[in-house]
This record gives structure tokens, sequence and C-alpha cells, in this order.
């Protein structure tokens, strides 16, 4: 197959979207052979190959048409987003898919013995961060006027060099901001990773193949959560059971021979089940509970 039958996707070379980013293509059936440069992974199974490389360069190779799909943090796609704006360029780049995976949040955080009186005591303070258009567009929604001090990164120990007062930067945990004592205030944008796709009508061959991508994608995002669950229980506490089991929509009901009485239930949960629920389960007459993960789905 030539190159304009090949999907090319583009992943963060490496970071910390990098494992789940690989994870999900595995798990969407993708066996990967990675050349020596390292530099581009070809799909072994399927007409799609990857390309490795800065997330902060995913948005342009997608909006520049050298990759059809990109998988990359919803806080770099806003920024750059609102930066082609502020140039008078329309960003061409389409989220397809939101990911259960990077996710973190912008904040803002001060020096942890310094007060903060809300987003109003932030006129005329400076803000570092290597998001100035997230930032500048919180700031300007609120009214705020603040000092933006843009840098490439090492954010959090500005206060310290006396760079800025305060810091605007991705927080998942919070252990990076406790760990240099800054004590985060507000949050400024969510973020998880997203699945983006060039705006541009692509062949028939592609098309096709995307399309069962997203299936697949759709497929391994909601086994995530699912479980099957099968238990025992005497009919009559039917009704009860099925409102507690959750996310689940038609429970298949067996008969069990030589017990009138007594029904196996068996159901996808498109939620986690926990000990709770199968107490709760328990207190209403199921005993002989199964939880069980789900491999594969495909509606
Ligand atoms: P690159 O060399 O590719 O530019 P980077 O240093 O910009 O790497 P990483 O720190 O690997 O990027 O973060 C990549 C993305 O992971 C972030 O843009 C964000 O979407 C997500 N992420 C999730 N949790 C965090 C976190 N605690 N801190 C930073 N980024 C996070
Ligand atoms: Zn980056």
């Amino acid at each position: 197959m030539d190159k304009h039958t090949r999907l090319k996707l583009a992943v963060q070379k490496s970071g910390r979207l990098t494992d789940p980013s690989l994870d999900l293509l595995t798990r969407c059936g993708l066996k990967l052979s990675r050349g020596k440069d390292q530099l581009m992974g070809f799909g072994e199974n399927m007409p799609l190959d990857v390309l490795f490389v800065r997330d902060d360069d995913i948005p342009d190779l997608v909006q520049e048409d050298v990759c059809d799909l990109g998988l990359i943090g919803l806080n770099v796609l806003e920024e750059k987003r609102l930066e082609l704006a502020a140039r008078g360029t329309r960003a061409r780049f389409e989220t397809v898919r939101t990911l259960d995976f990077g996710h973190c949040r912008l904040s803002l955080a001060v020096p942890a013995e310094q007060s903060y009186d809300g987003v109003r005591s932030l006129h005329g303070r400076r803000i570092a961060t290597t998001y100035p258009f997230l930032l500048g567009r919180f700031l300007e929604q609120r009214g705020v006027a603040a000092e933006i001090v843009t840098l490439s990164g090492a954010v959090e120990i500005a206060p310290r060099l006396g760079r800025a007062d305060l810091i605007c930067d991705l927080v998942s945990t919070g252990s990076t901001l406790q760990a240099n004592h800054l004590r985060e205030v507000e949050t400024v944008f969510e973020s998880h990773a997203v699945l983006i796709r060039t705006p541009v009508e692509l062949p028939a061959e592609k098309r096709d193949w995307v399309e069962r991508l997203l299936l697949r994608v759709e497929g391994v995002e909601q086994v995530k959560e699912s479980k099957y669950i099968m238990l025992h229980a005497p009919r009559s506490a039917l009704a009860a059971i099925r409102r507690l089991l959750p996310g689940s929509e038609s429970p298949t009901v067996i008969a069990l021979d030589g017990f009138p009485d007594r029904v196996a239930v068996h159901a996808v949960c498109r939620e986690n089940v926990f000990w709770e629920t199968l107490e709760a389960l328990k207190g209403a007459g199921a005993s002989a509970m199964l939880v069980l993960p789900i491999e594969k789905m495909l509606a």
C-alpha cells in the first residue's frame, strides 16, 4: 500500500501521554513495529502508521495535513486554537473523541505562605505560565488585568526566582506544587486527552479505517469501566436487584433447574461494581455473585 492509503497518526514521543496512547492503540488491535530512528511506527496489521513527535507539534501536524489523526491533551489543543485565533487564523483540527487519560487541570497556584483573596486580588500581579492564551482568556472573562509572564518551562520555580508572583501550570495530583511550596487556588482549565483529525476529506480507504478505528476506540473506552456480573436471586427480589445493578439496561434472567423460585441474572454494568453494591445486592437476596472484567465490546 502506498502512502496515500496509509493513515498517519501523531503520538507524543516521550511524555505523559505516550504510554496511555500506545496502550489505547494496542487495545484497538494495532501491532506496531518501530524503526531504528524511533520516529515512525509501522502498523503491521492495519494501514496505519504512528509518527512520534513532541506533543506541542501535534496540532500543527494535523492542521497542516501531515498527519490525519492525533492524540493530544485538550490543554495543548485549546491553547493552539486561541493562539491561531489571535493571529486571525482558524484552527482546522476536529476533535472526534474525548479519551479517558491525560486528566489534569491548568491551575493558578500561589506561594504557600501567601494569602489568596479571590480572582480580583490578581490585579497587577505577575503570573508565570506556558499557557498564555488559556490564562489570558480566563483573566479577560473575569475582567482582571494581570501581567502574564510567558515561560517555556520550569514555571514552578518562577516565584522563587522573583520572575513572577504566582504561577499558572498543569496539575494532576498536586505533589509537584507541594514540593515547590505552592498552593493551588483556582482552576483555569480542565483537561484530558482527545483524538483529533484533519477536516480534509479523506480517500475512501482511509475513511473506512478512520471509522473502524473510532468504533474500536469507542469499544475500548466503554469496557474500561464496564463489568459483567452474574448472580443468583430469588424471583421475588428481581425488581430490587435490577435497581441495584449500576448502569445496566436489560439483564438476562435464566431459570435454575430444580429451583423454581430462584433465577440466575447476568448483566453488563456500564459502571464499576464496588463492594458496596455487592453488599447491597446480598442484602436484597442475591448470592453466588461473580464480577468479571470485559475485554471487548462492539454494539
Ligand atoms: P514534550 O516533550 O512532548 O513537549 P511535555 O513536557 O510538554 O512533553 P508532558 O509533561 O509529558 O509534556 O505532558 C503532556 C501532556 O500530558 C500535557 O500537555 C497534559 O495534557 C497531560 N498531563 C496530564 N497530567 C499532567 C501533569 N500532572 N502535568 C503535566 N501534564 C499533564
Ligand atoms: Zn510539550
